[in-house]
């Protein structure tokens, strides 16, 4: 069983004929042994408006497809009255009623502890759904919350929303696996060896509450830039960690998302060993989202 926590539909990329359909999302799934993906609406954002995936398009795209896609919700912290005393509670527990076991991804190009976000926060928390957010690093990136060197923003996040579930993504996240980070590549895809205890292993070692999805360029690069140093992660955070694609467009091939096949790797060559794997795979996605196993 494998379960990919991030895929989307959609009309992502610039031109129009780029739209990747719940029918081929699922011939992808079929051909990359993907039994079950998380569909993650962007356009309930105002970052994302333009990319024709709103939550209704999601919830539609996954009764069309049952047994093979769970839908996510998407709630931009603006919405309503745009103060940190917004209720969100009435659209939370609908998007709960119509099956949706996550928000994300949460996109919204603010900072990562913004007055408002705290609020979604934890009242997502209340509402039993975790938060899948793309990290970026800085506020004029067009999209993904903010957060500074050393990840302090999430670290107080964290600590005050504690009844909410975390899911970190997106490269100002990853990059934090290591102590040494490049002012420059903040944002970007940092190779060479991990140096010391980065923020990310720092928080996920402390906080119950804060998970990991391994999807796109950044989480396969933090699992492969020092490959031993990747394994040990693998196998430290096993309990949170949670496989996933990022998968956007139609037209992307199997190199296109490598952590397809280096996840199959690591499952063949039995260097993670059997129990872990299962974990990632599938049994970490089942416990945090509440699925039938
Ligand atoms: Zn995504």
């Amino acid at each position: 069983m494998l379960i990919d926590v991030h895929a989307h539909i959609g009309r992502i990329g610039h031109r129009r004929t780029d739209t990747l359909s719940a029918a081929q999302l699922v011939a992808k799934m079929d051909a990359w042994g993907i039994d079950r993906a998380c569909v993650l609406p962007l356009a309930d954002c105002p970052e994302g408006w333009y990319l024709h995936n709103t939550t209704d398009d999601v919830l539609a795209a996954c009764a069309a497809f049952p047994d093979r896609l769970i839908p996510f919700c998407l709630v931009d912290p603006r919405f309503g009255d745009a103060t940190p005393r917004t209720d969100f509670g009435d659209l939370l527990a609908e998007y709960r009623e119509r099956g949706c076991v996550g928000i994300g991804e949460f996109i919204p190009n603010l900072p990562f502890d913004d007055p408002l976000c705290m609020n979604l926060y934890r009242q997502a928390g209340e509402a039993g759904l975790p938060v899948l957010f793309d990290l970026t690093a800085t506020l004029d990136h067009g999209y993904g919350v903010v957060d500074d060197p050393g990840l302090s923003r999430l670290e107080r996040a964290l600590r005050e929303c504690g009844d909410t579930a975390f899911i970190g993504h997106g490269p100002a996240f990853w990059s934090e696996i290591s102590a040494s980070v490049p002012e420059a590549e903040r944002g970007g895809y940092p190779q060479g060896p991990v140096v010391g205890e980065g923020a990310v292993p720092r928080l996920m070692g402390a906080h119950p509450n804060l998970w990991a999805d391994l999807s796109a360029g950044s989480g396969h690069n933090a699992i492969t830039r020092d490959p031993a140093f990747g394994l040990a992660f693998l196998h430290r955070f096993q309990d949170k960690l949670l496989f996933g694609t990022d998968v956007l467009r139609h037209d992307q091939a199997a190199d296109d998302v490598p952590i397809v096949a280096t996840f199959q790797s690591i499952r063949d060559e039995g260097a993670l060993g059997a129990a872990a794997c299962e974990k990632i795979a599938h049994a970490n996605a089942v416990r945090l989202f509440g699925l039938d196993a």
